[in-house]
């Protein structure tokens, strides 16, 4: 069985564990998991598989920190080609990060449409509508 990459927060230590994959079914979907216990404290320790951007493990790691600092100074930028095959795991917060904005803006436009639809026909709020959305 592989291994991957754990932190302990109890600890403060980075490790390389075997890993039982886990679950749990939500209203908004199934959240899956790979969890561990720490070589030392034996406390359960996880690694989120959905949701991987949330991940508390990109926040806390040490090991997470001294690969982003490590990437920033190689200067291989994130829309280089090279930067998917060498940092896979930055690669996919990234796009995370995108998706979540892209979707922000997605949001903001519907509800623009949507006020016009609702109060485009009236001259006056179309006017108020014009300042407060820039239509
Ligand atoms: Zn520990």
């Amino acid at each position: 069985m592989g291994k991957i990459s754990f932190w302990c927060d109890v600890c403060k230590i980075d490790q390389e564990n075997t890993y039982m994959k886990n679950w749990c079914d939500y209203p908004s979907g199934r959240r899956e998991w790979n969890e561990s216990r720490c070589i030392k404290c034996k406390k359960k320790i996880l690694r989120y598989i959905t949701q991987r951007h949330l991940d508390p493990y990109w926040g806390r790691s040490a090991k997470a920190k001294r690969e982003v600092i490590k990437y920033e100074k190689d200067l291989i930028q994130p829309d280089d080609p090279r930067f998917k095959k060498l940092y896979p795991r930055q690669y996919e917060r990234l796009e995370a990060v995108k998706e979540a904005n892209e979707k922000k803006k997605l949001d903001e436009i519907k509800k623009r449409d949507d006020m016009y639809k609702r109060f485009g026909h009236n001259t006056d709020r179309r006017k108020i509508l014009s300042k407060l959305y820039n239509f």
